[in-house]
């Protein structure tokens, strides 16, 4: 017989990312880490910026996620984000660049002002693009 699954929905403002069934779906959440399986306590927890990962049939596929939130209940985990994207879809030639601008900006940070929560995320995201990338 089937195994349970629960369905996972990525949206960003942009697009629906994905929408498919998993066996397990685990997040970065603000307060760490955390997996879900069917029949999960229903909850929601705000996003880091960081790689989440889903299992189904045998596979593991790997996403970035540029903060938002997860909204989990027994059958669903529905991922609303600034950004996301799947390995696959990541341009890492354009992460590297993206770290590169950010490392020069808060690099300068020592000799003018610069905002550095912006630079600081953006330099996150690219790193996490990068490594999602390589998966
Ligand atoms: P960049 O400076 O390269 O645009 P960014 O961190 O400012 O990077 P975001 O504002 O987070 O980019 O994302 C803007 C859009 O571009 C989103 O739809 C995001 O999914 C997409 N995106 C950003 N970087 C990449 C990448 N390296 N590969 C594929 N898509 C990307």
């Amino acid at each position: 017989m089937a195994e349970k699954q629960l369905l996972l929905e990525v949206v960003t403002p942009d697009r629906m990312v994905l929408s498919t069934e998993a066996e397990v779906v685990v997040c970065p959440g603000v307060e760490g880490q955390f997996g879900v399986l069917v029949g999960h306590v229903p909850f929601l927890s705000a996003l880091e910026i960081g790689e989440m990962y889903y299992k189904a049939g045998g596979k593991t596929e790997f996403l970035a996620v540029s903060g938002g939130f997860a909204e989990v209940t027994g059958t669903k985990v529905t991922i609303v984000a600034e950004a996301a994207e799947m390995g696959r879809e990541i341009d890492a030639e354009r992460a590297r660049r993206a770290r590169e601008r950010a490392e020069k900006r808060l690099a300068a940070a020592k000799t003018e002002a610069i905002d550095w929560v912006r630079a600081e995320a953006s330099l996150r995201r690219s790193v996490i693009r990068m490594k999602v990338a390589g998966r």
